[in-house]
């Protein structure tokens, strides 16, 4: 095919492929440069293996509960982690085969193996080839970060990636970072059968969530005796293979927590370095982003950004959307843009997340009048029916305009249920249309038209205007 193409896509991650499929359907000469693995991040080593082995913990923790359900387990559950990881290598391998294959099989397509980097704004370099495109597509994603802890480039540590390739069940496992990734790593190992302890800066587990979801998290991980250390600042770390010594100073007091192996989740950076960037004249924003236009246009006019590497989304989805709208705006006419989108997100620990729209503490700090309906999972029939109670479920609405603000489901299927609130936000209709909404009995998503039918005005917001049968919206 030559070097000369109509568009280059760089990182085969969530959203490049789609674009290039597209394109070179449209009969576009098309190149896509990938350094490592087909499938980014979401296929080799985020969404799908960690799903796969969340899935293999819950069914450790099932079976070791199982008297709970009037199940008797004759013997010891045991996890056999090298089945574990076998089976999560297996499911990785069939997303990337699948689509290597499905990229493969598109006439006006080339794979190139390696990493790129800018020579000028049309030109890459990919080892000792250049490559040049009308346009240019980036889609590199994110990496982890690796903070600058004295002593820590000395012991053997994990991150998300590394953490990957373990087969073996480590003995105590300290999970630096509190946040989205380390919690749901923190309590499959738990769940595996390793001692965990999670050690987290802020003064809470996942302190983008509201206090009380942060509360009601660490009341899940107290009741599977995984050990959470907040406010926690490390200053060193030691030890060697087998052995890590993670010394913290907790409100003013050094303490040291002593484990076998080390997980580094304290975060992810847009992975940006290895692109040369200056020489396409492609500008990054203060936190290392690249900036892009509201349709992902770069400073560069032919040069695109999409997924992690524009600090507009963080997960598959909105990388899969990024694609979406380009691919919209570009091939088929149309004009989306970005900031459409609502922020949605689930967590996957057990019970998992699910999050839309605003936090309660960004309602309160929007300056609207706003309404919230809220329920104990305990109050949810089919929890109950579980034996699953864990969590509670929120929704936020604005007093004035009666539209839904957001939500937060914590608790079994919480990831799921979330949709009809993002959907209805979707939709534009006011909150009544799904308050009115008939659900299956008996899911979770049945409490979500009583949640909505109970509404009282969010402490530490205007109060709205109030009725006679109790706080409605004004209008
Ligand atoms: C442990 C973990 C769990 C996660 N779980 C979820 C989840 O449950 N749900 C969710 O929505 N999100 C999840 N995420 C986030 C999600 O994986 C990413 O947001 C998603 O992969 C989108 O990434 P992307 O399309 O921006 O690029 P990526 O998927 O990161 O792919 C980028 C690709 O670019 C390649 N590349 C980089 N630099 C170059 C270069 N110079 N030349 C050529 N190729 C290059 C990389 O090798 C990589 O293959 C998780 C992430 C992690 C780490």
């Amino acid at each position: 095919m030559g070097n000369s193409f109509e568009a280059i896509v760089v990182g085969a991650g969530q959203s490049g492929p789609f674009l290039a499929a597209r394109m070179a359907e449209r009969g576009q000469r098309v190149a896509v440069i990938e350094k490592r693995w087909l499938g980014g991040t979401c296929v080799n080593d985020g969404c799908i293996p960690t799903k796969t082995l969340v899935a293999s913990a819950r069914a450790a923790w099932v079976a070791r509960n199982a008297a709970r359900w009037g199940v008797t387990i004759g013997g010891p559950v045991v996890v056999d982690m090298a089945a574990v990881k076998a089976r999560k290598d297996q499911i990785v391998a069939e997303s990337r085969g699948n689509l290597a294959t499905w990229l493969g099989g598109l006439p006006s397509l080339a794979v190139i193996e390696g990493a790129a980097r800018f020579v000028d704004a049309h030109t890459l370099r990919v080892g000792d080839r250049e490559v040049t495109g009308d346009r240019i597509f980036l889609n590199t994603g994110a990496r982890p970060i690796v903070p600058q802890i004295p002593g820590l480039g000395d012991v053997p540590y994990l991150t998300s990636e590394s953490i990957m390739n373990i087969d073996f069940l480590p003995p105590h496992l300290v999970v630096l970072g509190g946040s989205y990734i380390g919690l749901e790593f923190a309590q499959m190992y738990r769940r595996f059968g390793s001692a965990v302890t999670v050690i987290e800066r802020a003064d809470r587990l996942i302190p983008r969530e509201d206090p009380e979801i942060s509360e009601e998290m660490a009341a899940i991980f107290a009741g599977e005796a995984i050990d959470v250390v907040c406010g926690a600042e490390v200053t060193a770390i030691a030890g060697g293979p087998g052995d890590v010594r993670v010394t913290l100073s907790v409100g003013g007091q050094a303490r040291t927590i002593a484990g076998s192996h080390l997980l580094v989740a304290i975060g992810r950076a847009p992975a940006t370095a290895e692109l040369g960037l200056a020489a396409a004249g492609v500008a990054l924003d203060d936190r290392g982003y690249i900036t892009t236009d509201d349709r992902l246009v770069t400073s560069v006019p032919h040069i695109w950004a999409l997924g992690d590497i524009n600090g507009k989304g963080g997960f598959t989805h909105t990388s899969w959307d990024d694609f979406q709208v380009v691919a919209a705006n570009l091939l088929d006419a149309g004009n989306r843009r970005v900031s459409e989108r609502i922020p949605i997100y689930g967590v996957y620990t057990d019970p998992p997340l699910g999050r839309c729209g605003m936090t309660a503490t960004e309602a309160r700090s929007s300056g609207r009048r706003v309404l919230i309906g809220k329920r104990a999972m305990s109050r949810v029939g089919r929890a109950r029916e579980r034996g699953e109670t864990a969590g509670s479920m929120q929704i936020l609405v604005d007093a004035d305009t009666r539209q839904i603000l957001g939500a937060t489901i914590l608790g079994i299927e919480g990831d799921e249920a979330i949709h009809s609130i993002v959907d209805t936000m979707y939709a534009d209709v006011p909150y009544t249309v799904l308050e009115r909404a008939v659900h299956a009995h008996p899911t979770v998503s049945e409490l979500i038209p009583t949640v909505l039918g109970s509404l009282q005005p969010l402490e530490g917001t205007a109060s709205p205007v109030r009725h006679p049968l109790g706080f409605v919206p004004s209008r």
